[in-house]
């Protein structure tokens, strides 16, 4: 199967990206039409079970399936190296939590958007692999300033519901919505290094799992108004989350969270494909 390829060069974020093409390489994708593909994400506390950088492995992976599948249909794709430094509202106060201001995310993207322009690329389809509601808000500013100023196509890709819960109108220009998204049902609230994110990341990464913490994690239960007070952030998710995380980890199956993310990539390249073949029938 073609998704055993997904992990051929190890865990390594570089890999399948363009930061391990040379150069002539990277002028050849543009110069043939490559759509290029981006993921944002951070580095943030995941519990004491997943990594800090849990975040920008999900959508490393997710890319690398969504370029093969553009592939298979001849759509060529390049993957830009992972943005990692975002904005950590909710979760900032926890250790090994980084952070940058929204309005220095937002001049690094425009002038990394600026450098894929100089290159000769013409459209950006950028996924975001951190749920924080201030990060995508940035995340689709900049893209709009970015792909505004150098003259590009730039999307963010997600599902409908996604840019409702983060205020974004899914019919703005710089929105491309997936047709559908990945059904994941759960009791309770499962947002931030639950069940569906441990399953994902195991799936892939197994090696970075603390796999022996798993069975003491207790699930955290959480209805809608405990969900509304951990957003609110900083000392309210230290205090309503004091391990960091917001779900079920110990329920975790890789098999389920290969498949989750395998399905996820699906519906994001069915989205870039269709917008694509838009184009060339416009
Ligand atoms: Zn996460």
């Amino acid at each position: 199967m073609a998704e055993n390829d997904l992990m051929q060069g190890g865990y390594s974020i570089f890999h399948g990206t363009m930061a391990d093409m040379t150069y002539p390489e990277v002028a050849k994708a543009a110069a043939d039409g490559a759509v290029v593909l981006w993921g944002l994400g951070v580095i943030e506390q995941h519990g004491p079970h997943l990594p800090l950088a849990t975040d920008v492995y999900m959508p490393a992976a997710l890319l690398r399936r969504v370029k093969q599948i553009l592939e298979e249909q001849g759509i060529g794709a390049v993957i830009m190296p992972p943005f990692y430094w975002g904005v950590n509202h909710v979760t900032g106060l926890f250790p090994g939590t980084f952070e940058v201001r929204p309005e220095i995310m937002i001049e690094v993207m425009v002038d990394l958007i600026k450098s894929l322009k100089k290159d000769g690329f013409s459209n950006l389809f950028s996924v975001s692999g951190h749920g924080d509601a201030l990060h995508n808000r940035t995340m689709h500013t900049g893209l709009k300033r970015g792909g505004s100023e150098a003259g590009l196509n730039a999307y963010f890709v997600g599902a409908p519901s996604f840019f409702k819960r983060i205020g974004v109108d899914a019919a703005d220009g710089n929105v491309l919505a997936t047709a559908s998204e990945v059904d994941r049902k759960s009791k309770y609230f499962d947002v931030h290094a639950g069940e569906f994110e441990t399953s994902s990341m195991w799936g892939f990464y197994p090696d970075l799992i603390r796999k022996e913490v798993l069975p003491t994690l207790k699930s955290t239960d959480f209805t809608i108004e405990d969900l509304s007070e951990w957003r609110k952030g900083r000392e309210e998710a230290v205090r309503k989350t004091p391990h960091g995380y917001l779900g079920d980890p110990a329920a975790s199956d890789p098999k389920m969270g290969a498949e989750i993310l395998l399905n996820h990539a699906a519906i994001v390249a069915e989205a870039i494909a269709s917008k694509m073949k838009s184009k060339v029938r416009a």
